[in-house]
């Protein structure tokens, strides 16, 4: 790892999240080089280097950060940073859901290559990685977390060592994200019910916020978002679905019990086919509707 400005930290993915934590790390005076596939140029921020391919990030920078979809992309990306020409980086730290199977993946890719790697999911959505407010929960090696500590503090104000293994992190990050996705099915059916008893959407939400129904969802995706009629959570239904899924997948592994899970992982499904690409708050939307 490197703190110097003439060796960068290398970010790949600069999207909803990759685009604000990428942000915080270069105002903290960190030098970047960067690279997302969908146009770098746009999306990087103030300062930061844009590289032509992933292989450039790796040439060029010995920390490698990934905030990407899913575990296909951060396979992808992580088997052409191992092969990468002239490669400087030594340490991926992965920001990204992907699933425990596919952080075993990455671990045993990496491993071979001689690279170092931390699985480190965030959560706190769009709005906790611009304030740089996140938590982030990171399993693999102690010493490596200690030592990229000081590095990932403007990413994430909060930052847990969850456990030795890669993938430990992303048990517990699938089955926060189960609890998210549970606040916000609940929620739009009981705000869904209230509406039709003729209580007030912003009334109902300053009671709830106030009483034993209060959730992330009532306190942030329909106060903020809902209730302002902006529907910008900045999280699509694709990658809650996508989440939901992985811990479903491994709640049937580890044969724990799944019966609100399944009901909810139902509601993601029927969402999902009928507003693909959709931000998560439209979930309110779709239970209005149905
Ligand atoms: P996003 O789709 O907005 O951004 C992903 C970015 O990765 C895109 O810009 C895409 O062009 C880029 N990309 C995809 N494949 C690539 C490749 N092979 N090489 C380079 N770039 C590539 O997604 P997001 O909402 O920013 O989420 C990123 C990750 O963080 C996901 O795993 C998601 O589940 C997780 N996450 C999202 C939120 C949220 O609120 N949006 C919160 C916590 C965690």
């Amino acid at each position: 790892m490197t703190t110097q400005d003439d060796v960068p930290i290398g970010f790949i993915g600069l999207g909803n999240m990759g685009a604000p934590m990428s942000a915080n790390l270069a105002k903290s005076g960190h030098g970047l080089v960067v690279y997302d596939a969908a146009g770098t140029a746009s999306r990087a921020p103030a300062g930061a280097r844009p590289a032509n391919g992933v292989a450039g990030v790796a040439a060029a920078a010995e920390t490698v950060l990934l905030s990407l979809p899913d575990g296909a992309a951060v396979a992808a990306v992580v088997a052409e940073i191992a092969d990468a020409p002239g490669r400087a980086a030594r340490v991926v730290v992965d920001h990204s859901t992907i699933g425990i199977a596919a952080a075993e993946g990455v671990q045993a890719r990496l491993a071979a290559a001689g690279i170092g790697y931390l699985d480190a999911p965030v959560s706190g959505g769009v709005s906790g990685a611009e304030a740089g407010s996140l938590a982030l929960m990171a399993s693999g090696d102690k010493a490596l977390f200690d030592r990229l500590d000081p590095l990932l503090a403007p990413i994430a104000a909060n930052r847990f060592y969850v456990g030795a293994r890669p993938g430990q992190a992303q048990a517990m990050k699938l089955l926060n994200n189960f609890l998210a996705a549970t606040a916000i099915c609940a929620t739009s059916e009981a705000i869904a019910f209230g509406t039709r008893q003729g209580l007030d959407l912003a009334l109902m939400l300053d009671v709830l916020n106030a009483s034993s129904g209060q959730n992330t969802a009532t306190s942030d995706k329909f106060s903020r978002r809902v209730l302002t009629g902006t529907y910008d959570a900045g999280f699509t239904i694709d990658l809650l679905t996508k989440d939901v899924r992985l811990y479903l997948e491994q709640v049937a592994k580890t044969g724990t019990r799944d019966a609100v899970g399944g009901t909810v992982g139902a509601t993601l499904e029927a969402v999902l086919d009928a507003m693909p690409g959709a931000d998560i708050t439209r979930i309110y939307s779709y239970t209005q509707d149905h």
